[in-house]
């Protein structure tokens, strides 16, 4: 049995736009007909670090937004708080950041409520019967909604490859007990031949678990809480994930964590990913770098493991973008193991094996 996807592309034309088409595929993936008058339904985005330019764009959540208030319910905008101590690691932070990267009321039509309180401490615990978790602990505003819609921007990502509606649902609607629970154990390792010593990382690190010693990068892993930051911004590859094993082991918590929140809405959700601005690194961080490859369009299924390997799938087949960042794998295959040296698959295979989605999908091309 295969899960649908509705697909379309990123063309558009003379009274044929962008909105037009996300309009078409969300009705016809019929991924909005859970929600019922008066629904407090929970609309999951990611607002972007401030100085990111490619998070998605608020005018694609507004159109979501009409189309949900069309069914008389009650939609808001969400996410959480980060882990880390940039400008979304408190509810004030967070609001702040949101409203100056455009997701204000005028222009989303809808409240932004960040989920997990003013300090990521409102959670709601909910028990599953995971591989590896008994328990997960998700923001209080989703865990409460009647229905969610996530949307998804499609990216890379250091720790799990690629970052997608899995991880939209797992990493993001975690609280900050959460995240700590999906992140432990996961460490970096710094490559002291290739370190130059320039202290990026140092100074990007919020916990104060890397310091210079002989002029090496050296994390002490008592205060690592191993959020992957460091990852992002060292310009001499010289900060690896630790253990293939243990970013495995991550990738598996993350997706654990995705059930426990699909356990609250009993199929009440739904699923759009965007593969527009398909940037090597995710939108916490407050930069964004060229596209990997060229616009591919924007997919919607109920099916949260389908949707992302389809979006894989569309971007393994599409051609590099030369002035990239795999400007030197061109002819690469898996464009996101290239990228982050990660086996992106183990989200979608756990995923498939504790009944989250199905990796088989149909792919239903919609002009
Ligand atoms: S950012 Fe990279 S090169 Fe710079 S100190 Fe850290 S590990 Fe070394
Ligand atoms: S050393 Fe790196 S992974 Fe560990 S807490 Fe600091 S930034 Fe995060």
């Amino acid at each position: 049995m295969k899960s649908q996807v509705y697909y379309t592309d990123a063309r558009a034309r003379y009274k044929r736009n962008l909105y037009d088409k996300l309009e078409t595929i969300v009705k016809r993936s019929e991924i909005l007909n859970c929600i019922e008058k008066n629904d407090l339904v929970a609309i999951k985005i990611h607002a972007g670090e401030p100085g990111n330019t490619t998070f998605l764009n608020p005018t694609f959540i507004r159109k979501i937004v009409e189309m949900v208030k069309e069914r008389e319910a009650k939609p808001f905008i969400t996410d959480t708080t980060t882990l880390y101590v940039h400008k979304r690691h408190n509810a004030v932070d967070y609001s702040i950041s949101a409203l100056k990267n455009g997701f204000s009321y005028s222009t989303v039509d809808a409240p932004f409520l960040v989920a997990d309180g003013l300090i990521g401490d409102d959670y709601s615990t909910v028990k599953i019967d995971g591989e590896i978790l008994k328990e997960v602990y998700i923001g209080s505003n989703i865990f409460n909604a009647d229905a969610l819609i996530v949307l998804s921007h499609f990216k890379g990502h250091e720790m799990t490859g690629f970052g997608g509606a899995i991880k939209n649902v797992g990493m993001g609607c975690a609280s900050k007990r959460g995240k700590f629970h999906q992140h432990s154990g996961v460490y970096p390792k710094i490559i002291k031949e290739k370190c130059t010593g320039c202290e990026l990382c140092v100074n990007r690190c919020s916990f104060n678990a890397i310091s210079l010693i002989n002029k090496i990068a050296t994390i002490d892993e008592k205060k690592c809480k191993g959020c992957g930051d460091c990852l992002v911004v060292c310009k001499s590859s010289a900060i690896k994930t630790r253990w293939e094993t243990k970013a495995e082991e991550f990738q598996k918590k993350m997706t654990e964590y995705a059930y426990g929140v699909l356990k609250t809405k009993k199929a009440k959700v739904g699923y759009v990913n965007f593969l527009i601005n398909i940037t090597p690194d995710c939108d916490c961080c407050d930069w964004s770098d060229v596209s990997i490859v060229p616009d591919l369009g924007i997919l919607a299924s109920k099916d949260i493991v389908a949707i992302d390997k389809a979006s894989v799938d569309l971007v393994n087949k599409a051609p590099i973008n030369p002035l990239g960042k795999l400007k030197d794998k061109i002819e690469s295959k898996d464009k996101f193991y290239d990228l982050n040296k990660v086996n992106w698959r183990v989200q979608l295979e756990h995923g498939q094996k504790i009944g989250l989605g199905n990796m088989n999908y149909k792919l239903i091309k919609i002009d």
